[in-house]
């Protein structure tokens, strides 16, 4: 089964939106086995979203649009559609009574232009819209289905979900499952070049590496009648990549390094402080994201300037004066004093230059040092990262939390 997905709305070509609902449909699709070859965003302009309908419908099985079912003039879709397929439009009697009670309720009479909504072409099916006015629409025409949704993702959403998913997937019983393998510590040509042959021989399950802020994901996709079918495909080749490479994965599917250093940190029994210069209080952003953390996590310190690395961290001011903010031995420092100053087991701490500028030869712009200390051990990284002060933060927050992993 091909499946394509044509987003009406002028307000896309203009860019004030993203097409939200392309990304929706598209993942919901995958979930249930079918491919979606095609994305195609077009005005509201009966002409044009015909010919696009035309072409559509020559090359695809399932065929669903969203936008344009709305009362106004420029909502068109269904009237462009039932003029390609030489349907007549009728009032679908559930959606008539709905838009004619709620009028009722107001105490007015049902306008024309509400009127139209509840139209759809003669044979198809209405879905109902639990959260607006206008309904979808469902039409089996001679084995091609073509689905019409209302714009709002949320209005879309929940019919997708409640109505077309569960009719498309009845069709088709193919299951797409994904397995997400999360490495750190390894570049993506590295890792690709110690999974080539892996990644040459790739059918079922296929394989796709992706580099993201320092951390390299692959994801491993089969094809198969079931879940289970599906995860007894994936396993071998999973199994054969740990081998391979399983030094530097630190998680799966929807883990963070925030999640992981959270389990890790209630397993253990350790609590945690954190001491932050050119992360402003990133690190410990992440790390409150986590529900429950407050029974590991103390404070975060945001001490950008030296007196408060002095004030706040005992670190000493001839050590800045000596070696700078940006210095092992300040990171040290820092890592020691925040542990020690909470009464936590691990303090850890990140100092470096975000940039754009304040870079020098020999301290240039992603320069970072991150500090680690419990009771036995104190010791710094020394990072040189690439890319915006954004990237930088995020690269260094990251890192930290990576480094509290290891
Ligand atoms: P309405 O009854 O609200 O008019 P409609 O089905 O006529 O719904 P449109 O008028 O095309 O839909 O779009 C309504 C709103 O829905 C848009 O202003 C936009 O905010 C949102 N929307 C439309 N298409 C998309 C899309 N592809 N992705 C994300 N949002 C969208
Ligand atoms: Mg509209």
């Amino acid at each position: 089964m091909k499946a394509e997905i044509i987003a009406v709305g002028t307000e896309l070509l203009l860019g004030q939106i993203p097409n939200v609902n392309a990304q929706i449909i598209s993942k919901a699709l995958q979930e249930i086995g079918i491919d979606v070859y095609y994305h195609t965003c077009v005005g509201d302009n009966q002409d044009r979203l015909s010919d696009v309908f035309k072409t559509s419908f020559a090359r695809s099985d399932i065929i669903i649009l969203t936008g344009g079912l709305g009362p106004t003039k420029d909502d068109l879709t269904k009237e462009t559609v039932s003029n390609f397929l030489n349907l007549p439009l009728k009032a679908d009697e559930h959606s008539l009574d709905k838009i004619k009670s709620f009028f009722a309720h107001r105490g007015k009479p049902i306008a024309e232009n509400n009127y139209k909504q509840t139209l759809i072409p003669e044979g198809a099916s209405a879905i109902e819209n639990k959260n607006g006015t206008a309904p979808g629409v469902l039409l089996n025409n001679n084995g091609k289905i073509i689905v019409m949704l209302p714009g709002p993702p949320a209005e879309m959403e929940p019919m997708l979900k409640e109505v077309v998913i569960p009719y498309l997937s009845k069709m088709c019983n193919a299951t797409i499952f994904s397995r997400v393998l999360k490495f750190y510590g390894i570049g993506e040509s590295d890792l690709e070049e110690k999974l080539q042959d892996l990644i040459a021989q790739q059918t079922n399950p296929t394989i796709a590496p992706l580099a993201k802020m320092g951390e390299v994901t692959v994801r491993l996709t089969a094809k198969a009648k079931n879940r289970i079918e599906a995860q007894e495909i994936i396993k071998p080749v999973e199994d054969e990549i740990i081998k391979r490479i399983g030094s530097f994965l630190y998680g799966f599917d929807d883990d963070s390094i925030e999640k992981i250093v959270a389990q890790l940190l209630f397993n253990f029994n350790k609590t945690i402080s954190i001491a932050e210069s050119c992360t402003g209080g990133l690190t410990a952003h992440k790390l409150t994201n986590i529900h429950g953390i407050s029974q590991r996590f103390d404070r975060g310190i945001v001490s950008y300037s030296n007196r408060a690395k002095h004030e706040l961290l005992q670190v000493k001011l001839d050590t800045i004066r000596k070696y700078g903010a940006v210095s092992e031995q300040t990171a040290k420092e820092m890592a020691k004093g925040v542990r020690l100053s909470s009464g936590c087991d691990i303090g850890v701490s990140i100092t470096g230059i975000a940039g754009p500028d304040g870079g020098t030869h020999e301290k240039p712009v992603g320069l970072v040092y991150i500090g680690y200390s419990d009771s036995k051990t104190t010791y710094v990284e020394q990072h040189f990262f690439n890319g915006s002060r954004i990237n930088i933060k995020e690269r260094s927050a990251s890192s930290a939390l990576h480094l509290v992993r290891k």
